[in-house]
């Protein structure tokens, strides 16, 4: 817990934009956004509905809870015949990403599954704020 709202002004020059910033991780995660639509139609269209841990099958109505996961974990790695997709359900991928959360930059379930968590935590904050100065 952060007890006291009396967060003091960055000072000059720390944080030039608090707009361009928010502009820039807007487009990342729009980005990013895209890429993971790519290689998940793709690997939907060439792997077959089945979560390769537990053999669940899946269906138009439940396929979001069926997710891509990179066997090398280098999102950028997708080649189209799928030797590098597994498709796992959510659960598993789970229990996949954090045996080696470790190891391995939590980044990548991050951007298989729900992509803003922690980054976007001070704007809320800062929103809250604005608000509360604004009354
Ligand atoms: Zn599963
Ligand atoms: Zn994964």
């Amino acid at each position: 817990m952060t007890a006291k709202l009396s967060a003091p002004r960055k000072k000059a020059g720390t944080k030039p934009d608090d707009k361009k910033l928010d502009r820039v991780v807007a487009q990342a995660l729009q980005a990013r956004d895209k890429r993971m639509q790519g290689y998940r139609e793709q690997a939907l269209k060439v792997l077959p509905w089945i979560c390769g841990r537990c053999a669940r099958e899946f269906s138009h109505e439940n396929l979001h809870e069926l997710t891509v996961h990179h066997k090398d974990h280098d999102h950028d790695n997708n080649p189209p015949d799928g030797s590098n997709w597994e498709l796992l359900c959510l659960y598993c991928h789970d229990n996949e990403h954090s045996r080696e959360i470790d190891a391995v930059a939590s980044d990548d379930a991050a951007r298989d599954g729900n992509t803003d968590n922690a980054t976007y935590k001070p704007f809320a904050n800062l929103k809250d704020m604005l608000a509360a100065n604004k009354k």
